[in-house]
């Protein structure tokens, strides 16, 4: 479980300040499926960044299964990164001179456990497209390549940021429940930022950001 607490991000300084987030309170549990929801400028991927250890906290605590890690050095965020965290973009970066199957592998290199690839892009349902390029892929399969690779880092740590901001809305309920699916499995947590309140119906938890603060967060324990 992750726990932020009374966390501020300033960006800026003097007049010129900005205050991204202004002290957020956030529980983050393994095997949940937690929405992030706020309008364009709410705060949402700086809440991400510092989950996902890609940028510190101006004033706060974070602390992991216990552990407090608010003053991690580079050092030990990039481990961190490394280790725990799989990340899921918008326009999902795929490198694309490699099929959907090297894509997936790519990932899987960087942590050792038993599957391979073919496992990762079989549970998105993409067995029979693993040997096309990005570029032969429509947006829906290319995210879902994109959460396979993620996937197969078994990260404790999901985070996804507008995943399916450049799709249909057929296609990004599929992703959502692809996403849902995984935290159930495999006890990841995963973090999903929008700002469509439609997406919200398919969370654990969703958590309400505006101007940087925290306006409700609403638990569904018992939502399928
Ligand atoms: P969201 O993802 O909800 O659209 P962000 O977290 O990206 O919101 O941004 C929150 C606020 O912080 C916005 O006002 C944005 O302009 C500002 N901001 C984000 N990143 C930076 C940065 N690196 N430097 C200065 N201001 C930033
Ligand atoms: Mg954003």
């Amino acid at each position: 479980m992750i726990e932020l607490k009374n966390i501020t991000k300033l960006y800026g300084e003097g007049g010129r300040k900005v205050i991204a987030l202004n002290n957020v309170n956030v529980k983050i549990e393994a095997g949940a499926f937690t929405v992030i929801l706020g309008p364009s400028g709410s705060g949402k991927s700086t809440l991400l960044n510092l989950l996902g250890g890609m940028d510190r906290a101006s004033q706060g605590t974070m602390s992991i299964n216990g552990t407090d890690v608010t003053d991690y050095d580079d050092h030990a965020l990039s481990i961190y990164r490394r280790d725990v965290v799989g990340f899921v973009f918008q326009f999902y970066n795929l490198i694309p001179s490699l099929t959907a199957l090297e894509n997936v592998g790519i990932a899987g290199q960087l942590h050792h456990h038993g599957h391979n690839a073919t496992v990762y892009l079989e549970e998105v349902g993409l067995t029979h497209r693993k040997n096309n390029f990005p570029a032969q892929l429509s947006g829906g399969e290319m995210q879902r390549v994109s959460i396979a690779r993620a996937l197969a880092k078994e990260p404790k740590l999901l985070l996804c940021d507008e995943p399916m901001g450049a799709l249909d809305s057929k296609t990004g309920d599929k992703i959502l429940l692809l996403l849902k699916a995984a935290a159930k499995k495999s006890k990841t947590a995963v973090v999903m930022v929008t700002h469509n309140a439609e997406f919200a119906a398919f969370a654990d938890k969703v958590i309400r950001l505006h101007d940087g603060k925290i306006v409700s967060i609403d638990e569904k324990e018992k939502r399928v």
